[in-house]
């Protein structure tokens, strides 16, 4: 098909360290290609880079690198995040310390505050969101018999509706999470998978952090500086504002990493799977604080933005100005997210099967493999690709 790569050619001429060599046809040779500068791309060009000393060309078809990470000094410089608020958190170990190659870090635990009832309240729903909202102290005691006394049991609990109903009941449901979740996804929570309305915990005591994991670090001169660092060795070329459909017919490699949306890969041949898109509408505000916490959630329905993110409390940075981005869901666009839900994934399964059998091409990533996966899992994920990869050939028997 139109989407094989192209053939191996055994023309490619490298000196030591140079780039690879341009062949008589205009084209170059590279072991890999890497389509997509994000996080799962970066980091697979990275290790085969320098583990294996693999020549590999990373493209991405927006004009910088780092995907949805991104960041950069705006207009008043200001650090912002193109694509809304990336705060780094993790469990894992491993995936800290590749990083701490690229980075140093800066300690930032993340809170979030929502507007509900004209009020600004913690979320997730914790003591002190409870006590704000009813007037009155609640012990973590009292807090489990109230959101007990209100819960309503379902059985099986298989949507994001039947998840937060469950443990907070419906009023606190309506309030928190049912406005929100339609704004964001264009879906009613009853309409989505679980594990959406379930990365947001019910807490009975007065922890007020939006995550709990044992790393929580900003990397201490921004995402793009840390994704310079990845992809610095000579033996990877980066082009920005460069397609895949750019490339194919004029460059030979051996193997294809794509870390873009796996239907488009095959040219929506099953239809289109779903992914959500925002735009973000940034604005710099000539006074120094804009809102009391770097993220205030707004999940009435009647407004057009599901958040607001105000940079400088991710970073630390001082300045005399503030830069926010607003967030407004929208179904058209660049794609964000995948819309976990359960015709999703049987389609996502067809798109698998088939690329489960195109040899020369590996899927990683959040649009490839269609999981709603944060910065640390799509790490973890692509690390363990190259640990497959560089795995030696098996050889024929018999
Ligand atoms: P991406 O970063 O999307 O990179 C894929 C790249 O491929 C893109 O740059 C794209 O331009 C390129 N591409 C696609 N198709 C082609 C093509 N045909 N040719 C050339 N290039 C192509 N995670 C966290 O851990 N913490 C957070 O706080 C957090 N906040 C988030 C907030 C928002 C609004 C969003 C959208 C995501 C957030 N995430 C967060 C998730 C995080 O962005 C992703 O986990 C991560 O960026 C995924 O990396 P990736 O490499 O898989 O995909
Ligand atoms: N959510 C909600 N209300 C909130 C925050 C989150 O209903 O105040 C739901 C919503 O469906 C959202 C999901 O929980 O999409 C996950 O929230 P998270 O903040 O993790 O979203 P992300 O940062 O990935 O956009």
């Amino acid at each position: 098909g139109r989407r094989r790569p192209a053939p191996k050619l055994v023309s490619a001429l490298t000196f030591g360290h140079d780039r690879p060599v341009p062949i008589a046809n205009g084209g170059a040779h590279y072991d890999y290609l890497v389509v997509g500068a994000g996080f799962a791309g970066s980091v697979l060009a990275e290790r085969l880079a320098s583990e294996l000393d693999k020549k590999v060309l990373v493209i991405d078809r927006r004009p910088h690198i780092a995907g949805n990470a991104y960041d950069y000094y705006d207009a008043a410089g200001i650090l912002v995040h193109k694509y809304g608020p990336h705060i780094f958190h993790t469990n894992s170990q491993k995936v800290v310390d590749y990083l701490s190659r690229f980075t140093a870090w800066r300690p930032y635990e993340h809170r979030v505050l929502a507007q509900v009832d004209g009020k600004l309240v913690p979320m997730p729903i914790n003591l002190t969101t409870l006590a704000k909202l009813y007037g009155r102290a609640f012990t973590s005691e009292q807090a489990s018999e109230f959101l007990a006394a209100r819960a309503e049991p379902v059985n099986p609990v298989r949507t994001s509706e039947d998840v937060v109903v469950s443990k907070v009941g419906r009023e606190l449901y309506e309030k928190f999470f049912r406005g929100y979740t339609r704004k964001q996804w264009g879906l009613d929570p009853s309409e989505l998978d679980k594990a959406v309305a379930a990365r947001i915990p019910v807490r009975t005591s007065t922890d007020d952090r939006y995550f709990t994991d044992t790393f929580q670090c900003m990397p201490l001169h921004g995402y793009t500086r840390m994704f310079e660092k990845m992809l610095d060795h000579p033996n990877i070329t980066v082009k920005t504002g460069t397609s895949y459909d750019d490339v194919r017919d004029a460059i030979h490699y051996d193997h294809l990493i794509y870390c873009g949306p796996i239907d488009e890969f095959f040219d929506h041949r099953y239809g289109r799977l779903p992914y959500r898109s925002l735009q973000f509408r940034q604005a710099t505000l000539d006074q120094t604080t804009f809102q009391p916490a770097a993220v205030v959630n707004y999940p009435a329905e009647d407004i057009p933005y599901t958040r607001i993110t105000e940079y400088k409390y991710l970073t630390g940075q001082e300045h005399e100005k503030t830069s926010i981005t607003y967030e407004i869901p929208s179904a058209v666009g660049e794609p964000y997210y995948p819309v976990p839900r359960p015709e999703n994934d049987r389609l996502f399964r067809k798109y698998q099967d088939l690329a489960d059998r195109t040899p020369g091409v590996t899927f990683v990533g959040r649009l490839a493999t269609y999981r709603y996966y944060n910065m640390d899992q799509v790490i973890a994920q692509a690390l363990s690709v190259f640990e497959r990869l560089a795995e030696p050939e098996p050889t024929q028997q018999g």
